[in-house]
């Protein structure tokens, strides 16, 4: 192979990469929006979320490492913020295929060993967040037991993504994975997409203890939506998303600056605020 051919093969490689390198708010991000959602939830719909977690395929990970990490939080609590990074989570794992894979054998207790890459966003070049969480919500409402089991993770990790502003759209820029910004705050690799900027806005995606308290603790003083707000109301919250792309999401110079830097805090804690509580009455609503 030449030189010539040898650097072409490795550029397309890293777009491969890049094009798929979109995952919305980070672990961190993920966990905030389920805990303030259980915070909101009735007793009853708690149980009910537990049970069925207890009874996905994939429960003793979950189960290991909240008590690894987080020893002292009772694991019904722990496992529903684990259970919210699955959806990323599934995209480096082998059980499960992508659109270009072949088709993995179904395992016992997954309906569907699909990766669904598609279903974390929706922008000008695809992606359908809102069909899939409609079907979801569906599934966990009316749908049979092992249904249920799979919609629950999904549903909880994809309403913090429509929060998510940079997945609902971009700037013709693959949701502002092909914009690259300089975050002064991070000493190595300062240059990052501006969508992982967003992603990692959240807190260290290790986050968890008494380090995820310490977050929530800031995140419950800030107002959250009203309770007179339509429960489920996947219309509102990505057109919400849409009008802080427009406005808000991009920084006005590549390189982040302090003012820039805690707007952008801000913007990110009341989405993960909004996406916490709204996740919450809605699962009241469905289980
Ligand atoms: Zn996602």
């Amino acid at each position: 192979m030449g030189f010539n051919t040898r650097r072409r093969l490795l550029l397309s490689i890293c777009l491969l990469c890049l094009s798929f390198a979109s995952h919305a708010w980070n672990g961190a991000g993920h966990r905030q929006i389920a805990a303030l959602a259980w915070e909101e939830m009735s007793a009853s719909s708690r149980q009910k979320a537990a049970d069925l977690l207890r009874q996905h395929p994939d429960y003793p990970r979950w189960l290991k490492r909240q008590q690894k990490n987080a020893p002292t939080a009772h694991s019904d609590y722990g496992v529903f913020l684990e259970a919210s990074t699955w959806a990323d989570e599934m995209r480096g794992d082998a059980r499960f295929y992508g659109t270009k894979d072949a088709p993995t054998p179904r395992l016992p207790g997954f309906p569907d060993m699909r990766r669904h890459g598609d279903w974390h966003y929706r922008d000008a070049g695809g992606g359908n967040i809102d069909g899939a969480l409609k079907k979801l919500a569906s599934d966990l409402a009316q749908g049979n037991r092992a249904a249920k089991i799979y919609a629950l993770p999904w549903l909880i990790h994809l309403v913090g993504d429509l929060h998510q502003p940079l997945h609902c759209g971009g700037k013709n820029d693959r949701g502002g994975n092909g914009t690259s910004v300089i975050n002064p705050a991070r000493s190595k690799h300062p240059e990052m997409s501006l969508h992982k900027y967003w992603d990692d806005l959240p807190g260290p995606h290790w986050q968890r203890g008494k380090y995820l308290e310490a977050a929530l603790t800031k995140l419950r003083r800030l107002p959250p939506p009203a309770h007179t707000e339509p429960v489920g109301d996947i219309n509102r919250w990505y057109a919400e998303s849409r009008e802080l792309l427009a406005k808000q999401v991009y920084p006005p110079r590549k390189k982040i600056s302090p003012a820039f830097q805690s707007h952008a805090e801000k913007i990110a804690d009341l989405r993960i605020r909004a996406a916490g509580r709204r996740l919450g009455r809605w699962l009241d609503k469905l289980l």
